[in-house]
């Protein structure tokens, strides 16, 4: 038993080992991701869930890398939220998009809006805001077409920390989404303090509908409380006609999810976002 332990235990820290490894190699190829030109945003549409009109549209960043291939995001950005690589490339990520949807309205989509993703430790900076208003000045676009995605864990540890930043985010005229909404653990009273422009259901939520009437009254809560608070609220990960019905019943205001689209090039969704509705 003591040697099979042992065994164990070898073949435990040889897969840490490697795990690590994999880790430090993503690490020291994503420092010269940026300048080697290896990252790029696609776009996933955010349409009203009863029209199908597109609304906005959501930047979600992706990395091909030479020798690595396709990195997800779900591996890379953790790596670059504890190494602090997720400043210089969130930065990157803001300003990108931000070009991106100028280029757009200059081609008249001026209700398109842009949602960008952030991570709490670009919540954290207290330069945010500063850099946030660079941004909207050197693309020229208006505060109010650029929403700021935060999950809601990012967004409720320590709201007293960040409560000057949101404030002054709030002033420059930016709108705040919670990202994931019902996987952290906001509670009420921390929601009240952010000034919120909107939910976004996690698609866990989305998906497990399809389970049946405990999960279908997990979402109804959701929508019901979004409503009582004034918030707009979006669906994740909507992949079937059925969820959206579902989803349109309840008084779900926007949708997003590859029944819509997946997430795309730029050249690939503009004749979608120029034919305006979805459908
Ligand atoms: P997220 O912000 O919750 O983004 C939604 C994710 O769900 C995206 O995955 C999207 O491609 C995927 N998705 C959209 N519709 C559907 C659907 O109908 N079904 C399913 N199964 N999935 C769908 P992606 O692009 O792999 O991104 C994963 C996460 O990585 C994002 O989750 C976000 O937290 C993070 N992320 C992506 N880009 C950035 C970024 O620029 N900055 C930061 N800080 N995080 C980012
Ligand atoms: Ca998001
Ligand atoms: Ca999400
Ligand atoms: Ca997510």
């Amino acid at each position: 038993a003591k040697r099979q332990g042992r065994n164990t235990y070898r073949f435990f820290t040889s897969q840490m080992q490697a795990q690590s490894m994999r880790a430090l190699e993503l690490e020291n190829a994503l420092r010269r991701a940026l300048e080697r030109e290896q990252l790029c945003l696609h776009y996933q549409p955010q349409v009203d869930a009863n029209t199908g009109k597109i609304l906005g549209v959501e930047a979600l960043l992706r990395w091909q890398h030479p020798k690595l291939g396709a990195v997800s995001p779900a591996e890379f950005i953790p790596i670059a939220e504890s190494s602090g690589l997720i400043l210089p490339i969130g930065q990157w990520v803001m300003a990108t998009a931000a070009q991106q949807l100028k280029a757009w309205r200059d081609k008249g989509l001026l209700h398109l809006t842009m949602s960008v993703n952030l991570s709490a430790r670009q919540f954290h900076q207290p330069q945010l805001p500063d850099l946030v208003r660079q941004v909207l000045e050197q693309a020229n676009i208006p505060a109010q077409v650029l929403e700021l995605e935060l999950t809601e864990s990012a967004a409720m540890s320590e709201v007293v920390a960040v409560e000057q930043t949101v404030a002054e985010l709030q002033k420059l005229g930016v709108r705040l989404s919670i990202d994931d909404f019902g996987t952290g653990y906001a509670s009420l009273t921390q929601l009240k303090r952010l000034p919120t422009y909107k939910l976004k259901i996690d698609q866990s939520f989305v998906r497990d509908m399809d389970n049946g009437d405990a999960d279908k009254a997990m979402v109804n809560a959701i929508v019901r409380m979004a409503q009582a608070m004034g918030l707009r609220i979006t669906a994740e990960g909507v992949e079937t006609q059925e969820q959206l019905k579902f989803l349109q019943a309840l008084g779900c205001d926007e949708a997003q999810g590859y029944y819509f689209s997946r997430p795309r090039l730029p050249h690939e969704l503009e004749p979608f976002l120029l034919q305006d509705s979805w459908k």
